[in-house]
């Protein structure tokens, strides 16, 4: 590790206008890559196991679909939200804060329920928050997520949790997490809690923060997930939904738990569960770091069965979850988890004058086809400047073209490790090198047996070909 190149410590230039990330925001470097590879991998495997296909909506939105379905009176929307409006005519928008908004719009937008139902899709999106910068927590953040759109049985609160569950076993951190589940009821039995809420707390108001005074009138549901040290006080006294809860949600409540028992997932039932946005009905769930607390939820879901309906489509029960890429990581790399690095350079080749370096090109060339990963200095360096080079990127081998060797038709193979040092001819070296480097280690990838061309007739060409 200590030979790697480290672009994150680029050096200082001497400029006084140096741009930087805005505060909040970062650069994902290639290290960091590896591990944003490994996790879409299994996100993509998991997914395509389930029967989920991926979706991306916008970046930007109209700002009235966030409003709309996570609620204008939620932190996220007050004040989270990036907007701006376009010069010309005013309109507003919105860079995404979560996914489940857009995809919900798109669902509506082509007709989805079309489709054979539910409609599983899944994403992997940058989202952005005007959120307080601290540890784990970026303006710019990446989170994958799954939506099942169209069917409102249990069984699908507790697949898509499973899911999520193994995504975290294969990423190797499932053991540091703990499902918290809930349930917030449907709008009936809700709509009787909220009453009961604010009719506990009016009287109360002084002993509340001022944004809980606020919510008393419109979200009193808000109050129980305040952090403020005297709201949470009040609140553990408060009214409890398990008293209010309608027999229909209560039933799917059981049910859900029931089945997650059936696959052996663990959960803590935490009725102090809320989920701060204002789409959620039945089913809330969170991963959490027992470790750490709510602090520390590496992402979370639940059931949205009015929202189709609420931005404009029909009735449609859903369900979804999405979790935090870069909370993800950090907690892999708590964990001690190596993400695969797949950029590691085997074998460096080395040149002196023109005509080596012809030859090195070709050899470059050749290896890289045969899927080894090849570098060459094909500047003007010194030759133990590039074999310091060879060195520093922690290569195996390095393949060695003087005037002389070039001449001869040779080459020099040079064990880096040892030092040692053959000649051998230039034709024999890509095969040698394979051989010294054991086939497992080449990076090989046949586009064609991916890219198929579509032989199917369109109805135009019929035409012509009946002309
Ligand atoms: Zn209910
Ligand atoms: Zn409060």
């Amino acid at each position: 590790m200590s030979k790697k190149v480290s672009l994150a410590k680029a050096p200082k230039t001497p400029k006084a206008d140096k741009f930087q990330t805005p505060r909040g925001v970062h650069d994902v470097l290639p290290d960091d890559h590896a591990y944003f590879t490994v996790i879409k991998k299994i996100i993509r495997h998991r997914a395509r196991q389930a029967g989920f296909r991926r979706i991306s909506t916008p970046i930007f939105e109209s700002k009235n679909l966030f409003i709309r379905s996570v609620g204008g009176q939620t932190d996220l929307i007050e004040k989270e939200l990036y907007t701006f409006q376009t010069k010309k005519d005013g309109e507003e928008f919105a860079l995404k804060p979560e996914g489940t908004a857009g995809i919900v719009r798109s669902f509506i937008q082509h007709g989805m329920n079309q489709l054979p139902q539910p409609v599983e899709l899944f994403y992997i999106e940058p989202f952005f928050r005007h959120d307080r910068p601290q540890k784990g927590r970026y303006r710019q953040f990446h989170q994958f997520g799954f939506e099942v759109i169209g069917e409102s049985d249990p069984g699908i609160d507790a697949q898509i949790i499973q899911v999520a569950h193994f995504i975290h076993q294969d990423l190797g951190i499932a053991s540091k997490l703990k499902l918290q589940i809930n349930t917030i009821g449907c709008s009936k039995c809700r709509e009787k809690f909220t009453n009961q809420l604010r009719d506990y707390f009016i009287g109360k108001e002084r002993n509340l923060c001022a944004n809980c005074v606020r919510r008393l009138e419109e979200n009193p549901l808000r109050i129980l997930d305040c952090k403020g040290e005297d709201c949470q006080i009040l609140a553990s006294n408060a009214p409890k939904f398990e008293n209010v809860i309608c027999d229909e949600c209560k039933d799917h409540h059981k049910k859900v738990l029931e089945l997650l028992d059936s696959v052996d997932i663990e959960y803590n039932e935490n009725p102090q569960l809320v989920r701060g946005l204002d789409y959620y009905s039945r089913t809330v769930f969170e991963f959490w770091d027992e470790s750490e607390g709510a602090q520390n939820s590496v992402g979370g879901g639940g059931r949205y069965d009015g929202l189709v309906e609420q931005l404009g489509g029909n009735s449609t029960a859903a369900c979804g979850y999405a979790g935090g890429m870069e909370r993800i990581i950090a907690h892999m790399k708590d964990f001690r988890i190596l993400a695969p690095d797949k950029d590691q350079i085997d074998v460096f080749v080395a040149q002196l004058g023109f005509e080596a370096k012809k030859v090195a090109l070709q050899l470059l060339t050749a290896l890289r086809e045969e899927g080894v990963h090849a570098l060459g200095a094909l500047g003007k360096a010194s030759m133990k400047d590039q074999l310091g080079k060879a060195d520093k990127f922690n290569v195996k081998y390095a393949l060695i073209l003087g005037e002389v060797e070039v001449r001869e038709g040779k080459v020099i193979l040079r064990d880096m490790a040892s030092g040692v040092q053959e000649v051998i001819p230039i034709g024999k070296s890509v095969e040698k090198v394979i051989k010294k480097l054991g086939k497992k280690s080449l990076d090989k990838y046949d586009p064609s047996k991916d890219l198929k061309k579509d032989r199917t007739v369109r109805p135009e060409e019929e035409l012509l070909i009946r002309d």
